[in-house]
């Protein structure tokens, strides 16, 4: 039987383009709550192995990211000049520090007032710092993401930081390493390296279902894929195990930016009167925005959130 041309045309392209590249994608790392996420349960010591291993991966794989600070994290009696220098390695390795807040405070708890006392209070060090290696503070990302429960509150908030110098840097991309990442240091303290792994394989499959689904949901949200901002936070998880992270991310075909030209993408200058008691992603602030509330995230596993709240600890308590 002879196959109509057109029939093999068709198989022809159909193979072709399942081999095709990936889509061009792109993406900013940034990892807050410097110095570490459980600065409270680690020794100057581990902070800075875990920092230096962190930084040791991105800088030989010429990936830029930007670290958010947390202030009060610096000052443990005995441990203080540790802890700073331990921070000033983000410098030294050549990338940017920002705003976080002195101490991990919510916008939509704190009030208004508390919060800019707060920002301006997490400013102090590291303006020395980034002045020492000739940069200037220009980074603000807000606590869990919290960015006002009204929206008169978040527009006062948001001239608030505008006056102080600061550009916001939003989210798009946020898997939820934090909650991986306090099981993960309790694992590694008692040498359990089976559930470890099995940690390592959940956050890397949890991490490309939701790549995948909020690329999707940029394209339904606002027409396209967006230069992305990926939040991650300090941890050894991310020190032991961002390789295979940016391994995901360049499968799924993404180049590594500076938040500085992520933010030039016109995405972030849409319309965005978000307001809620939880804070969320950029793209769902957009949906929201636009009336499409997003549905159908991929489910966070339910086995990892029970072995965080078993622990007990106060790195088992959310720190987005
Ligand atoms: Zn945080």
């Amino acid at each position: 039987m002879r196959v109509p041309y057109p029939l093999i045309l068709f198989c022809c392209v159909a193979v072709i383009s399942s081999f095709a590249a990936p889509p061009d994608r792109q993406v900013a790392i940034t990892i807050d709550d410097l110095p570490a996420g459980m600065s409270d349960a680690m020794p100057a010591q581990a902070i800075t192995q875990m920092t230096a291993k962190l930084l040791g991966t991105l800088r030989d794989q010429k990936v830029p990211a930007v670290g958010f600070v947390n202030e009060k994290k610096l000052f443990k009696i005995g441990e203080t000049d540790e802890r700073i220098k331990a921070l000033n390695l983000w410098l030294d390795y050549g990338f940017e520090l920002g705003n976080h807040t002195y101490s991990h405070t919510s916008l939509n708890r704190a009030g208004l007032q508390a919060w800019e006392d707060d920002v301006i209070q997490g400013e102090n060090l590291t303006r020395i710092l980034l002045a020492q290696h000739k940069m200037h503070l220009r980074y603000f990302r807000h606590p869990y993401l919290d960015t006002g429960m009204d929206l008169q509150t978040r527009r006062e908030a948001d001239a608030f930081l505008s006056r102080r110098g600061y550009q916001i840097a939003p989210i798009t991309l946020d898997a939820w390493d934090w909650m991986y990442a306090g099981v993960y240091e309790d694992a590694k303290k008692r040498n359990d390296t089976d559930l470890q792994q099995q940690l390592v394989k959940s956050y890397l499959e949890y991490s490309d279902a939701v790549f995948a689904f909020d690329e999707q949901l940029s394209v339904h949200t606002i027409g396209y894929e967006p230069k992305q901002i990926l939040l991650l936070h300090a941890s050894n998880l991310e020190a032991d195990h961002i390789g295979e992270l940016l391994d995901l991310l360049r499968k799924r075909g993404y180049k590594f930016i500076t938040l500085q030209d992520a933010l030039e993408d016109a995405a972030y200058s849409l319309p965005d009167n978000y307001v809620g008691v939880e804070g969320t992603g950029w793209i769902d602030h957009w949906a929201i925005t636009q009336g499409k509330p997003p549905h159908g995230a991929p489910v966070f596993p339910q086995w990892v959130i029970d072995r965080s709240k078993a622990l007990h600890q106060p790195h088992a308590t959310p720190t987005q």
